[in-house]
């Protein structure tokens, strides 16, 4: 499928793209090569909104699953997601672009909170905006974060860059049958429970008509080539 010309975009990474090859945390090598990614699909003219999960540090159902409370744990999930907006604007900056991090939970003294018409002016002046800590509240995920944004910020679509190259009828770590969408509908996505999105993010961009463009980010170049109309991906719109 063509992808449309897009404007702007707000391109969702998973925290486990951060690691690299490592089992944890925060390969800064490999960051750098993500944010070298990002800046020469900006050099096309795109305009820029980041969201980054946290899953590379710490998730809340994790914490939940060890015996934590899982509200509280699910913040120690949101200031992970803080760890890898400060790293990832480290790298956009070491290459020369002007970015601001913006929080949904206040920290006056490391970013900017998040002001939608701020972000405006920021996009506006050529900065990428990184948009941290999801929501703001437990109980949610980055890429409920994610659409949120997107549709606050009026973004064409929402690019998820993981690990995966689409989404797929079956696990395709554990089915060698599982067959890859090109493009699929919002409703298929929520009523067979495929792996996307969770099922509030995937809503949100559904009455919103925010097309979910999945891909991988793991593959040098693959940013570009699907904005290009050359990668592989799958299209989730109606
Ligand atoms: N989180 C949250 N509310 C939000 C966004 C994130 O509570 O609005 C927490 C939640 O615990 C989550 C963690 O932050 O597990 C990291 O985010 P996520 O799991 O979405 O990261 P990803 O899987 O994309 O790396």
């Amino acid at each position: 499928m063509a992808l449309p010309q897009f404007k702007r975009i707000l391109l969702k990474l998973s925290g486990e793209v951060l690691m690299g090859e490592q089992q944890f945390g925060i390969d800064t090598a490999y960051v750098d090569r993500l944010a070298a990614e990002v800046v020469a699909v900006k050099q096309t003219g795109l305009e820029i909104c980041l969201v980054i999960g946290g899953g590379n540090i710490f998730r809340g159902m994790a914490g939940a699953a060890s015996g934590m409370d899982r509200a509280q744990a699910d913040y120690m999930g949101m200031l992970a997601t803080v760890m890898n907006a400060l790293a990832m604007q480290s790298s956009l900056e070491k290459l020369g672009v002007a970015t601001r991090v913006q929080s949904a939970v206040q920290m006056d003294t490391v970013c900017e909170p998040v002001i939608r018409r701020r972000a405006e002016r920021h996009l506006a002046k050529g900065r990428i905006v990184i948009f941290a800590a999801g929501v703001g509240s437990p109980y949610f995920t980055t890429d409920s974060g994610a659409a949120l944004r997107a549709a606050e910020m009026k973004c064409d679509a929402l690019f998820k860059g993981t690990s995966v190259d689409g989404v797929y009828d079956a696990d395709p770590k554990h089915d060698s049958n599982a067959k890859r969408y090109d493009v699929v509908d919002y409703d298929t996505v929520l009523a067979e429970n495929l792996k996307v999105m969770d099922a509030s993010a995937v809503a949100l961009c559904r009455d919103n008509s925010i097309p979910i463009i999945v891909f991988s980010i793991r593959e040098e170049g693959n940013l570009a080539r699907v904005l290009e109309g050359n990668g592989v991906q799958t299209v989730v719109c109606d």
